[in-house]
């Protein structure tokens, strides 16, 4: 009999898996494969956080596999075109991915396959709904306002996902060995701090964890001092879960504001992926044109202190050290530190995308370049260039107390809380922590100058 290849990528997962499911549905012997491709992304190959991420993912994978993971190194279309011949493998399926180098990728791979004979059947396993398949009333157009998109989106039904298949047959064949591809960092091994496990069962975990406190969400969701938020963001990147099956579990447990609130989150993922789908330079340009002539500053000196955590700003620096250690940011201070890498230090945010993508163990092009973009003005339904945040005022309305700050920045910790997020004006600055380097005003001021010359 001659066997199916089910191409993994973004989708390290048995339930919900459309490919799978329709693959393991034709009774036929299986080749789970999933190739890593360093060469196709461009400049955009997986960051050293994701890497470790995938590293444990295909881990979790094999083992729900029973070990039959097949892998591969190289040129996806070239892997997968000389499997089919070394194989006699007659289907090829797999999950679409959206990232406008996967789909150039894709289609010319499936043009490929078709005419050498081989069935090739492609399905929706990442997005509740199709790239497509919402557009604006009026001019039949592709969203770039959220709330219109989000009254859209919550109005149709989402799929009710597929179960795991039963017992897979696979078909006999050699892999590579995982470890060879050297994912994980050594020297330095900076991922001591990573309290992650990756997989599906880790992210269904997590995703029960959480369904007991979304009724709070609506509030304990921009408390970064709390667990507040699901956590769920790297699983549902890699796939290990679907969003059509977190939908369903948030519906399916509370209908409060805070699951609706939730759900909107999940509908911001959905807008960015269309973003990114219709508008394939998001990662690199800026929607709005006139932001193009930007007169960024160039200043290695504030940019290593803004990745380091040692800016002298006390939410800044946790939120930089934060994913430093553990591969990931609060929200809520994720759009603090990106404002001020941004506005008050002038640095364009590409770079603050580029440190984000090869730090983050969520990173996601569409998600990151469309909310890098809405910090700087400059994307689609983006906040206004000229409204930028007071860091110390949203430390003191967020993290009052100071429980998070002090959490990564341990400087700060015999400061009294209310000069927490201001040392510099404590009765005794704390000697070993550093002092701002930039003034709040004068940045402020300068960001707007230079907002103001753009628009004339
Ligand atoms: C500058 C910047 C860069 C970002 N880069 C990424 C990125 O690379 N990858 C990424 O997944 N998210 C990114 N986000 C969005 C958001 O910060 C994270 O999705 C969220 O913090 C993940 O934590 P969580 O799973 O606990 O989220 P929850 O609050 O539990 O939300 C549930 C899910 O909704 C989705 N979601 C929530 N907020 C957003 C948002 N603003 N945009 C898109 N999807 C959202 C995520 O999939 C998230 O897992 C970025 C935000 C900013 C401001």
């Amino acid at each position: 009999m001659k066997p199916v290849i089910v191409w993994f990528r973004q989708d390290l997962r048995l339930a919900d898996n459309p490919a799978l499911h329709a693959a393991a549905a034709s009774g036929t012997p299986l080749i789970c494969l999933f190739v890593l491709d360093d060469t196709s992304p461009g400049d955009w190959t997986w960051g050293g956080a994701s890497r470790w991420w995938l590293h444990h993912s295909l881990t979790a994978l094999d083992n729900s596999l029973d070990g039959k993971l097949v892998l591969r190194r190289g040129d996806s279309a070239k892997v997968l075109k000389s499997l089919v011949k070394d194989t006699g493998a007659d289907t090829v399926m797999w999950n679409r991915c959206y990232e406008p180098f996967a789909v150039e990728r894709d289609t010319a791979l499936k043009v490929e396959l078709v005419k050498d004979g081989v069935t090739v059947q492609s399905f929706n396993g990442a997005l509740l709904h199709e790239p497509w398949a919402l557009k604006t009333k009026t001019g039949n157009k592709p969203f770039r306002v959220f709330t219109p998109f989000w009254k859209s989106m919550r109005a149709l039904d989402v799929a009710k996902p597929l179960p795991a298949p039963g017992k897979l047959r696979h078909h006999k064949i050699e892999s590579d060995r995982l470890k060879d591809w050297k994912l994980l960092p050594t020297r330095p091994d900076w991922s001591k701090g990573f309290d992650w496990t990756p997989g599906e069962k880790a992210a269904h975990d997590a995703l029960y964890d959480f369904l007991g406190d979304v009724g709070d969400y609506g509030t304990a969701r921009d408390l970064p001092d709390r667990d507040g938020t699901s956590r769920l963001s790297p699983h549902l990147h890699w796939g290990e879960i679907s969003t059509r099956q977190t939908w369903h579990a948030v519906r399916a447990r509370s209908h409060s504001h805070g699951s609706e609130t939730f759900l909107k989150e999940l509908g911001w993922r959905e807008f960015c992926g269309q973003l990114l789908f219709h508008n394939p330079g998001l990662p690199t340009q800026p929607l709005d044109q006139r932001f193009a002539k930007f007169p960024w500053r160039k200043s290695q000196k504030d940019f290593d202190a803004w990745t380091r955590g040692q800016t002298g700003i006390p939410i800044v620096d946790a939120g930089m050290r934060q994913l430093w250690q553990t591969g990931w940011m609060h929200n809520r201070v994720r759009m603090i530190v990106a404002s001020l890498l941004i506005k008050h230090l002038g640095i364009h945010w590409r770079d603050g995308e580029a440190w984000f993508w090869d730090t983050l163990v969520d990173a996601d092009l569409a998600s990151n370049s469309a909310n890098w973009q809405w910090v700087a003005g400059c994307g689609a339904d983006a906040a206004p260039f000229f409204r930028i945040f007071n860091p110390v005022l949203q430390g003191k309305k967020f993290d009052p107390r100071g429980v998070y700050v002090r959490r990564f920045v341990p400087e700060l910790k015999d400061v009294p809380d209310r000069f927490v997020h201001e040392p510099w004006d404590a009765p005794q600055p704390p000697a070993n922590y550093p002092k701002p380097i930039v003034d709040l005003a004068a940045g402020r001021m300068r960001a707007l100058q230079a907002f103001r010359a753009l628009k004339q």
